[in-house]
């Protein structure tokens, strides 16, 4: 299970994760970062496939990828 993290700081907010994201989950924040963008944000993180896409495509390495492990019930 794979999830991901956008570093808002270093989005410069040119879109492209927006457009290459195959399940249409990103989105340009209405707010601000302290460089003045408009950064990606997330919608729906539970939709996330961890694909990569856009950790590959943004050129600003403010994408990263997570592998998430799942919690595992302990046994009775
Ligand atoms: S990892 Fe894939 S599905 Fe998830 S936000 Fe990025 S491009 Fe979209
Ligand atoms: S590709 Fe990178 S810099 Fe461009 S909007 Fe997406 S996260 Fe921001």
């Amino acid at each position: 299970m794979k999830t991901i993290k956008i570093k808002e700081e270093r989005c410069k907010g040119c879109q492209l994760c927006i457009n290459f994201c195959p399940n249409g989950l990103l989105v340009l924040s209405k707010k601000m970062n302290k460089k003045g963008f408009h950064p990606t944000e997330i919608l729906h993180k539970e939709k996330c496939t961890g694909c990569g896409i856009c950790f590959l495509v943004c050129p600003d390495v403010a994408i990263e990828i997570y592998e998430k492990q799942p919690i595992e019930k302990p046994e009775k």
